[in-house]
């Protein structure tokens, strides 16, 4: 684009990137600590909850601390955990196993955790944060290797990177301390960590993607509390992930699938691995008689404590999934999230009223001494022991490590490898051929995107780019089959012209759920996710 404008600035205490658990526990956390820091959040989704995906079961552990009068504040915590199910699937039979500890959902609710976000959005706007929906983070603002806020995009740049009718320059947030809260595999946590050296000394982060679809169904056939969660079928041993099922609210069922990223074969496809469980025997009597309502998919961190990289940095700090607090065996994130928020919130006050140190070095310190890292400490080996010892080892050893050792093992499990990197060359892999939808109880991706309710503006820069034009035909389909169009739950990745010998990728951007996947997944990470303009991407309704 030739000559820009300069940008308009704004000055705060305190600027957070994102409008999840984290940003909005750490935003609440600031204007309680003290009325007079001024906090500014913004968020890439429409409005607050836009882009919140979530299963979604709340430990409200650190709700309670944060709104402790919750209730008397209309959170909407409606559904009570009452039952808990643990099944190993056949393909025929569901075998019940015993509940593990960790997936003991007593004293927990089912939310639509896109709700609760709206809901905390409110309180935190009736204490004073400044909130600004529509707005994405597009760079970070480094000056003398400080980190000193952000700008958000520009609005009305064509395709062509010119300006349009409707261009508008990106804001400059400019603060004092910096918290991102992006959640898992953030655009800008990304270059946080690169630039700051982050991740020197820890374990890779793993991921997984969570794909959900929201059903109503009859009210004979509903049981408001009950959690079911499934491992076994339609997945091989050598693939890490299982279902959650959760009646909720009125008449809703939330259910989806969650696969490790770090799976082998790049045949397989994580939207038809849901689609199949749906068919299972046991499974789709769930759903008789209903409809689906909505639907999305996002990427949840699954590295654990070894994973989590250092939390500061000159100018800021990770909070939520951002830095990746999620617990696997609980299959929870949000209470983590929330508390570290409110943990760097502590350490972000006491330094604004302090003498205002550089890096906010004093939240790893809390975070290092809170229940978090206690919690994550004492199921660091339970994910990793499935990567080292596959399904049934796994199991055993999440049996030995829960119950005999509890969660004390001398020893800790390090991942090896990134999710990119663990992908076999396609001819080597055996191929999965998954059932044509039926429209009732399975679907395609376009009717699943659908009901997304996904918009982009269609005459804008790319937001998926690719470093080299060539690489997606001449090593991604060529070596790995084109896994890109498999593991894209939204189908943005096609390649055309293969039959007639001139394959090339087409990307419809504009499908793009921002699950984040393909940022991880593809082999050659030649895919680099950038923020689209603000307001783009999904609109998860409420009960999502
Ligand atoms: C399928 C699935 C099921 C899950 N089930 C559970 C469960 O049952 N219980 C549980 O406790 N946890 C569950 N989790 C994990 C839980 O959802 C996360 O741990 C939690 O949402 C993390 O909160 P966060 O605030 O860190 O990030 P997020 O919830 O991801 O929120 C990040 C926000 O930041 C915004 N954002 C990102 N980048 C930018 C940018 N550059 N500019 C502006 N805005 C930006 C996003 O739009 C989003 O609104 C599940 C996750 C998935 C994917
Ligand atoms: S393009 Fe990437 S981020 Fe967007 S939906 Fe597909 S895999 Fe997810």
């Amino acid at each position: 684009m030739s000559e820009q404008a300069p940008r308009e600035a704004m000055e705060f205490d305190v600027v957070i990137v994102g409008g999840g658990p984290s940003g909005l526990s750490a935003a609440i956390r600031l204007k309680q600590l003290s009325a007079d820091i001024s906090v500014c959040l913004v968020e890439k989704g429409s409005e607050i909850g836009a882009h919140i995906l979530s299963g979604a079961v709340l430990e409200p552990r650190a709700l309670n601390e944060l709104l402790p009068d919750w209730q008397e504040l209309g959170a909407p915590l409606n559904t009570p955990a009452t039952v808990d199910r643990f099944l190993f699937l056949t393909e025929v039979a569901a075998t019940r196993l015993p509940t593990p500890p960790q997936m003991n959902n007593h004293g927990n609710y089912i939310v639509s955790l896109g709700n609760v976000c709206r809901w905390l959005g409110q309180q935190a706007e009736a204490l004073g944060v400044e909130i600004y929906p529509g707005f994405a983070a597009a760079e970070v603002l480094i000056e003398d290797g400080k980190v000193v806020g952000i700008a958000t995009g520009d609005m009305g740049v064509g395709k062509d990177g010119q300006p349009t009718d409707n261009y508008a320059r990106g804001m400059e947030l400019r603060a004092t301390y910096t918290l991102f809260a992006e959640g898992a595999r953030g655009s800008l946590s990304k270059q946080l960590m690169a630039r700051f050296n982050l991740r020197d000394g820890k374990d890779p982060q793993t991921y997984a993607i969570g794909i959900k679809e929201l059903w109503e169904i009859p009210q004979e056939n509903h049981q408001a509390g009950l959690i079911e969660h499934t491992t076994g079928w339609p997945l091989k041993g050598d693939t890490y992930g299982g279902s959650f099922l959760y009646h909720l609210g009125d008449n809703l069922i939330s259910t989806g699938f969650v696969i490790g990223l770090d799976y082998k074969n790049p045949w397989l496809s994580p939207f038809e691995e849901l689609q199949r469980y749906k068919t299972h025997p046991h499974v789709r009597k769930h759903f008789e008689g209903g409809r689906r309502i909505a639907y999305g998919a996002r990427a949840l961190n699954e590295g654990g404590l070894q994973s989590i990289p250092k939390l500061t940095f000159p100018g800021g700090a990770l909070i939520g999934c951002s830095a990746g607090f999620v617990n696997v065996p609980k299959v929870k994130g949000t209470h983590t999230a929330m508390k570290s928020g409110m943990l760097a919130a502590e350490a972000l006050a006491e330094a604004l009223a302090g003498d205002r140190p550089a890096e906010p070095v004093a939240y790893e310190a809390r975070l290092r001494e809170s229940w978090v890292w206690e919690e994550l400490s004492s199921v660091r080996n339970i994910r990793p022991a499935f990567a080292k010892f596959g399904f049934w080892g796994g199991m055993a050893y999440a049996g030995i490590d829960t119950y005999l050792l509890r969660g004390k093992a001398p020893w800790t499990f390090h991942h090896k490898y990134q999710d990119h990197e663990t992908l076999m060359e396609a001819d080597a892999a055996p191929r999965i051929n998954y059932p044509k939808p039926d429209g009732v109880l399975t679907f395609d991706r376009n009717s699943s995107v659908f009901i997304s309710n996904t918009n982009h503006e269609e005459n804008q820069p790319a937001h998926l780019t690719l470093k080299d034009a060539d690489v997606p035909v001449a090593t991604n389909l060529k070596r790995f089959g084109g896994p890109e169009a498999r593991f894209c739950p939204a189908g943005v990745y096609e390649f055309i012209g293969v039959e007639e010998g001139q394959p090339r990728l087409q990307i419809n951007a504009q499908n793009c759920v921002h699950c984040k996947t393909c940022d991880i997944k593809d082999p050659t990470q030649n895919i680099n996710w950038v923020t689209p303009e603000g307001g783009g991407g999904p609109n998860y309704p409420g009960g999502m």
